[in-house]
C-alpha cells in the first residue's frame, strides 16, 4: 500500500516550477528568481510568506488547503472517531486517513490548520494576488470545497463585528484602496451569482439574465450589462457586499435553492494610469534627444487594466440524483453543469491537453483568464475535519492537486490609453479654438479700431482742407477785389488825367513844347492801362463768345428734349389706346364666353315658361318647344332664343356641341345637353342630330350620368327625337327602352318623369314597335311613374297607354293581332279604370280614348267586365264632353256582344 507516500503531489525535484520554496523578494515582475529544485520543502517560512512569489512569472496555479475547525455537532458527533486529515504545515503536506492504519499524504503550496487566522489566509492566499492587480495583472483567488468548510468564511466575511474575521474579499478592497488614488486611478466592482447557467446581478436583481460577451480577437470575456460601481471607500464597499450579499439570499429564496448551489463572483476592476514612462519611446519621433512637446502631447497615457475574480463556488458534493433537494435530474446535472466543466477543463489544463472544453460552460467562460490563461491564479481549497465526509474531502483535495498543475502565463495588462488621449486632445483643441476665436476677435477689435484711427485722420484733414481752401479762396478773391478796385482808381485817375491833358492840350497849344517834359510819364502809364484795359476787353469778349457759345448748346438741348418729350408723349397715348384696344378685347371674350351659359340658362328659362303656358295641352313634350308659345313676349324671347342657338349651331358646328356631352366639367355637361335638347326642340335639326351621333351620345347620357338635370333634359331630348319614327326605331336598337325604364325607376323629380314618361309614350305610338316595346319593359315602366302623382307624369302616361290601345285596335282590325291587350297582360287595366274620370282633363281624355280602343277588340271585353271598365265606357258614351269620344264609346259598347249581353244581364240600357 503506499501508506505515507505522495498521491499525485508529484515531488518538487521533478517539478521545479511547483517549487513551495520560493521566497519573498523584490516586487519586480520581471525578474525571475525562480527556485529550481526541492530539498527545500522542510525550509520554515513567516507566516506571511506569500502563497505565491512576486518574482515568479511562471505563474503556476497555487494552492492551498485550509481545514475547518470541528464545529459544534461534529465535536458531538465525531466524538469517538478521529479527523479524517491530518495535517503537516510546515511540510505543507496533509495526510488523508483512508483507515485506522493506512493514508495518503498531498503536498499542497500552503496547508491552513483549523487554527490558521482570517489574516495568515489573505496574506499566504490572496495578498500576492492583489499585488499582482495593483502591478497590472489580472489575478484571480477561488475557493473551491464542500458545502459548510468554510468557502464563504475564508472569501466573504464581512468581519463586522470582529474585524480579525474579515475574509478575503474585504482585506482586498482595503489594500487595493490604500495603494491607489481615487483622482488617477479607478476601482470598480460589478457583483455576480452563476445559477444553473444563468448569470444574477446581484447589485441590481431585475438584471436577472446577463449575457457573457467574448472579444473575438483577443479572447477576453468580458459581461458588459452587469452593473459596475466605482469603489472611493471601504466603507462603500462593505456596503456593497452587504447589498450583494441580501440580493443574493433573496434571488436563492426566489429559485428555491440554497447559496451553496450557486456560485458567487465578485470583480474588481483596477485601471491605474502609468506616469512619466515611455518618454521618447520608439514610435514616436523625437528631435534632439528630446520628445518635443508636441510629440508629448500626443503621446497617448499609458493605462492598466487589470481585474481581481475572487470566486466563492457552490458546494462541490454531489448532488443527490434522486434529486432530494426537490430538483429534477434536469436540474441537479445544470446545477453541477459549471463545476463538472471546472474539473473538466483543469484535468484537460492539468494533462496539457490539446483541448481545454472552456466553452462547455458559463463559470469555465468566465474563468479562462484564470486557468492557463494570463491571470495570477491562487485557488484555496476548503475541508472539514469529519470522517463521515471523507469521500468529498478526497475528492477536494484530488481537485487541488490537479489544478497545481495548471500554468498560466501572466500577461501585463497594460495598454494606450487612447480614450483619455482622445479626451485631452479634445480639451487642447478645446483651447485652442477658443484662443484662436479670442484672437481672432482681437484682430478684427484692432482694424476697426484702425479703420475708425483712419477715418478720423482722413475727415480732420479734409475738414483742414477745406478750410484753407475757403481761406484762400477768400484771399485770392479779395486780392481780385483789391486789384480790380486799384485798376479802376488807375484808370479812373488816367481818365481825368487825359481829361486834363486834352483840356491842356486845347487850350495851351502854344505852350505845347514847353510842357513837354512832365507828359511823358502820364502818356506811358496811360499806355499800360491802355494796354491793360485792351487785354481786359479781349478776355470779355472770348468769355462772352464762350458764354453765347454755352447758350446755343443750352437751347439746342432744349430742343431735343423738347423732341423727346414729344415723342414720349406720342408712345404713351399709343400705350394707352393699346391697353384700351386690350381691355375692350377682353371684355368681348367675357362676353362671348358667358354668351354659351346664359344661352343654355335662357333657354331653360323659355322652356320651363313654355311648358307652364302648355301644361293644359295633352301633348306637352318638346315636340311643342317653339309653336305652342302662345305669349308674344315668349315667343319673342323663344324666337330670340332660337336664332341665338341656331347661330351658335352654325358657329360651332353640331360635332362640337355634342363632344361637351362628354367634357370632364360637370357644368359644361350640363349646357351641353341643354343646348342639344333645345337643338333638337326643332324638326329641322332632329335629323342632323341623329346623323351626327347625338340620340346616342343622349342615351350614353342616361346610362352613365349621376346628375338628375342631365338626365332629365337628356330624356327630354330624346323625347323629342323620338317624335320621328325612323329614330323611334333607333332608340329602340340601342337599348333605349331599358334605358328609359331604368331612369324612371330612379326618378324622383316629377319633370324627369315627365320627359321619360314623354319618350317612352312616343314609341308607344309605333305599331312595329309593339311587342318589343312591351317586352323590354316599357309598359311596366310607364305604370310604375304613376307612383308620382304629378299630373304632367299622370298625363304622359295615359298618353302612351291610349298610343299603345291605339296600335292595338288597329293591329286587331287589320287582323294582325287576335290575343288579348298587352296592356291587360301587364296590369294596366286597374289604374285606366281608376284614372277614366281624373279631374284633370288631359288625363281623362287619353284614358277615354284607351278604353275605347280596349273595347275594340272582343278579346278584351271579359277583363274590362270584371274590372269595372264597362262602367266607365257606359259613363263616357253618356257624359263624355267631347263628342267624338262619346260616339266612339257607344260605337263599341254596341258591337261588342260579351258588354251587350252584361249591360242586359244588369238591365242597364245603353
Ligand atoms: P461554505 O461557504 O463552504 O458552505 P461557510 O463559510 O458558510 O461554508 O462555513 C460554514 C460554517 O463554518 C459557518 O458557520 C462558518 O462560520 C464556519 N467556519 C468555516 N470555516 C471556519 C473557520 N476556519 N473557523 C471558524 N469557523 C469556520
Ligand atoms: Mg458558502
Amino acid at each position: 500500500m503506499a501508506s505515507g507516500s505522495y498521491r499525485n503531489g508529484t515531488p518538487k525535484t521533478t517539478k521545479p516550477d511547483r517549487s513551495t520554496s520560493s521566497t519573498y523578494t523584490t516586487p519586480k515582475p520581471t525578474a525571475k528568481s525562480r527556485v529550481a529544485a526541492g530539498g527545500g520543502a522542510n525550509v520554515r517560512r513567516s507566516s506571511a510568506v506569500p502563497l505565491i512569489a512576486k518574482d515568479d512569472a511562471g505563474g503556476r496555479v497555487r494552492v492551498a488547503v485550509r481545514l475547518r475547525p470541528q464545529n459544534s455537532e461534529e465535536l458531538v458527533a465525531d466524538a469517538d472517531f478521529a479527523d479524517c486529515v491530518e495535517l503537516q504545515s510546515e511540510l505543507k503536506r496533509l495526510k488523508l486517513r483512508k483507515n485506522n492504519w493506512e493514508s495518503e499524504t498531498y503536498e499542497f503550496d500552503e496547508v491552513l490548520t483549523e487554527s490558521a487566522s482570517q489574516k495568515r489566509v489573505y496574506e499566504v492566499v490572496a495578498k500576492p494576488v492583489v499585488e499582482s492587480v495593483l502591478e497590472g495583472y489580472n489575478g484571480t483567488v477561488m475557493a473551491y470545497g464542500q458545502t459548510g468548510t468554510g468557502k464563504t468564511f475564508t472569501l466573504g466575511k464581512l468581519g463586522e463585528d470582529n474585524i480579525a474575521a474579515r475574509g478575503i474579499m474585504v482585506r482586498a478592497m482595503e489594500d487595493i484602496l490604500s495603494d491607489t488614488s481615487p483622482t488617477i486611478d479607478s476601482v470598480s466592482v460589478s457583483y455576480f451569482q452563476l445559477y444553473m447557467e444563468t448569470i444574477q446581478d446581484l447589485l441590481c436583481p431585475g438584471n436577472d439574465n446577463i449575457a457573457i460577451v467574448e472579444d473575438p480577437k483577443s479572447g477576453d470575456v468580458s459581461i458588459p450589462a452587469a452593473t459596475v460601481v466605482e469603489i472611493r471607500d471601504q466603507r462603500s464597499f462593505l456596503e456593497l457586499l452587504r447589498i450583494g450579499e441580501a440580493h443574493r439570499f433573496a434571488a436563492n429564496t426566489k429559485l428555491n435553492t440554497e447559496s451553496s448551489r450557486s456560485h458567487a463572483i465578485l470583480m474588481v476592476h483596477v485601471k491605474r494610469s502609468i506616469k512619466g514612462r515611455h518618454d521618447g519611446e520608439e514610435g514616436f519621433p523625437v528631435e534632439n534627444g528630446q520628445a518635443s512637446s508636441l510629440v508629448k502631447s500626443f503621446r497617448p497615457p499609458i493605462v492598466r487594466k487589470s481585474k481581481l475574480v475572487i470566486v466563492d463556488l457552490a458546494g462541490s458534493e454531489r448532488i443527490d440524483k434522486s434529486g432530494s433537494e426537490g430538483h429534477t435530474l434536469e436540474e441537479a446535472k445544470s446545477i453541477n453543469l459549471s463545476l463538472t466543466a471546472l474539473g473538466k477543463c483543469i484535468n484537460a489544463l492539468a494533462e496539457n491537453s490539446a483541448h481545454v472544453p472552456f466553452r462547455d460552460s458559463k463559470l469555465t467562460r468566465l474563468l479562462r483568464d484564470s486557468f492557463g490563461g494570463t491571470a495570477r491564479t491562487s485557488l484555496v481549497v476548503t475541508i472539514g475535519p469529519s470522517p463521515r465526509h471523507r469521500g468529498e474531502t478526497s475528492s477536494t483535495i484530488m481537485f487541488g492537486q490537479r489544478a497545481m498543475k495548471v500554468e498560466n502565463m501572466v500577461k501585463l495588462k497594460e495598454e494606450f490609453d487612447y480614450k483619455s488621449l482622445c479626451r485631452r486632445l479634445d480639451v487642447e483643441l478645446d483651447k485652442l479654438f477658443s484662443e484662436n476665436e479670442r484672437l481672432q476677435k482681437d484682430f478684427e477689435d484692432e482694424i476697426e479700431r484702425v479703420k475708425a484711427e483712419a477715418q478720423n485722420r482722413i475727415s480732420e484733414v479734409e475738414r483742414k482742407y477745406m478750410i484753407s481752401l475757403e481761406n484762400e479762396r477768400l484771399k485770392y478773391q479779395q486780392d481780385y477785389m483789391d486789384s480790380i478796385k486799384k485798376l479802376e482808381e488807375k484808370w479812373m485817375i488816367n481818365q481825368q488825367i487825359s481829361n486834363n491833358e486834352r483840356f491842356w492840350v486845347g487850350n495851351h497849344e502854344g505852350f505845347m513844347d514847353g510842357g513837354e517834359a512832365s507828359v511823358p510819364s502820364t502818356s506811358d502809364s496811360m499806355n499800360d492801362d491802355k494796354q491793360l484795359v485792351k487785354t481786359e476787353n479781349l478776355l470779355r469778349q472770348s468769355s462772352e463768345d464762350e458764354v453765347s457759345s454755352l447758350k446755343s448748346q443750352v437751347a439746342q438741348w432744349k430742343r431735343l428734349e423738347a423732341a423727346a418729350n414729344a415723342e414720349i408723349v406720342k408712345l404713351n397715348k399709343k400705350l394707352e389706346s393699346e391697353a384700351h384696344q386690350k381691355e375692350k378685347l377682353e371684355e368681348e371674350i367675357n362676353i362671348l364666353k358667358n354668351r354659351l351659359l346664359q344661352l343654355s340658362f335662357e333657354a331653360d328659362e323659355t322652356r320651363r315658361s313654355l311648358d307652364r303656358g302648355g301644361s293644359g295641352k295633352a301633348f306637352s313634350g318638346f315636340d311643342t318647344f317653339m309653336s305652342q308659345a302662345r305669349s308674344s313676349q315668349i315667343r319673342d324671347s323663344a324666337n330670340g332664343q332660337k336664332a341665338s342657338i341656331a347661330k351658335l349651331f352654325e358657329q360651332v358646328g353640331l360635332q362640337k356641341i355634342l363632344s361637351l356631352l362628354e367634357s370632364e366639367d360637370a357644368d359644361v355637361r350640363i349646357h351641353a345637353v341643354k343646348v342639344v335638347a333645345n337643338l333638337a326642340a326643332e324638326e329641322a335639326n332632329q335629323e342632323k342630330i341623329v346623323e351626327a351621333g347625338g340620340l346616342s351620345s343622349l342615351l350614353i347620357l342616361l346610362r352613365s350620368s349621376e346628375d338628375e338635370t342631365i338626365r332629365r333634359v337628356a330624356a327630354g331630348a330624346i323625347a323629342n327625337l323620338a317624335m320621328n319614327e325612323t329614330n323611334q326605331e333607333l332608340v329602340m336598337v340601342q337599348d333605349g327602352i331599358s334605358l328609359l325604364s331604368m331612369t324612371a325607376a330612379d326618378a324622383e323629380d316629377p319633370q324627369t318623369l315627365r320627359m321619360v314618361a314623354g319618350a317612352i309614350a312616343n314609341l308607344c305610338g309605333n305599331d312595329r314597335l309593339q311587342t318589343r316595346l312591351r317586352a323590354e319593359g316599357g309598359i311596366k315602366a310607364l305604370l310604375g311613374m304613376v307612383r308620382c302623382g304629378h299630373p304632367d307624369v299622370l298625363a304622359q302616361v295615359a298618353r302612351g297607354i291610349a298610343n299603345f290601345a291605339k296600335c292595338e285596335s288597329r293591329a286587331s282590325t287589320q287582323g294582325n293581332n287576335t290575343g288579348r291587350s298587352l296592356l291587360i297582360e301587364d296590369g294596366a287595366l286597374p289604374w285606366i279604370v281608376k284614372n277614366a274620370n281624373n279631374e284633370a282633363s288631359p288625363i281623362r281624355r287619353h284614358i277615354e280614348l284607351a278604353l275605347c280602343h280596349l273595347a275594340q277588340h272582343e278579346v278584351n271585353a271579359k277583363d274590362m267586365i270584371n274590372e269595372g271598365a264597362l262602367w266607365e265606357l257606359v259613363r263616357i258614351s253618356r257624359d263624355c264632353s267631347r263628342e267624338d269620344i262619346r260616339m266612339l264609346a257607344h260605337k263599341t259598347l254596341t258591337a261588342s256582344p260579351k258588354f251587350q249581353a252584361e249591360l242586359r244581364r244588369l238591365r242597364i240600357e245603353c
